[in-house]
């Protein structure tokens, strides 16, 4: 299963020659060797600034809702690198594992997904494709079949007997069946006439303009 990840982000804290940029925050040359002693578990030997020539270093974070882990420290180089890369393929951020248990977080188009069946990139990709095409046609067949429904002739075609009428008034008692307004009434296909729904009592129903409209825009083919 590869789900969309909406609570992860991904950053990378810089520093510059003798200062480490945070952002909201930035440390002092002290802060920097302390930094160090951090990451090596003592205090360095190393003079309290990096020499000039050295790359822009950093690490990155992957927040993950209220939950921050570090992913490494690597040059401000290589993690634009990742971010170039992440725009044509899956990066695999981050994989948790436990007993009988994986979740891999992907970085994909500036967004993130996560997965428990330890797929590779190329799973990942092609899942994420086609999903993106599918999303692409269902918006497409929408977007034409309104467009059918504002043609004329599909009017006709969707033609209601005035009997007919006067029934669904009856059972949907003079009501838009979605929100109970009585103004603006119209009488709607539950099945659209674009798709071989009938003019019959049991396919039509009463929608007031505003629920018509929405109901429009999120139409969907099987
Ligand atoms: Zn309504």
């Amino acid at each position: 299963m590869l789900s969309r990840a909406n609570n992860v982000s991904i950053s990378f804290e810089v520093f510059v020659s003798e200062e480490i940029i945070v952002p909201e925050r930035r440390a002092s040359r002290d802060s920097w060797a302390n930094w160090v002693r951090l990451l090596c578990g003592r205090k360095p030997a190393l003079p309290a600034a990096p020499p000039a020539a050295s790359p822009v270093m950093g690490r990155a974070w992957l927040r993950i809702g209220r939950d921050e882990y570090m992913l490494g420290v690597v040059s401000e180089e290589r993690f634009l690198e990742d971010e170039q890369r992440q725009r044509h393929e899956p990066i695999l951020m981050m994989g948790m594992e436990g007993h009988g248990y994986w979740r891999g977080y992907w970085w994909f188009q500036d967004r993130f997904y996560w997965e428990n069946d330890r797929m590779d990139g190329e799973d990942v990709h092609a899942l994420l494709l086609t999903r993106h095409q599918r999303e692409r046609q269902r918006i497409d067949r929408a977007r034409a079949m309104v467009a059918m429904g504002e043609e004329p002739r599909m009017r006709e075609r969707g033609h209601i007997p005035d009997d007919v009428k006067q029934l669904v008034w009856i059972r949907d008692q003079g009501r838009c069946r979605v929100c109970g307004a009585t103004s603006e009434l119209q009488f709607d296909h539950v099945i659209p006439v674009a798709m071989g729904g009938s003019s019959d009592v049991q396919n039509l129903q009463l929608l007031c303009g505003a629920c018509n409209r929405r109901k429009g825009a999120g139409l969907t083919l099987p």
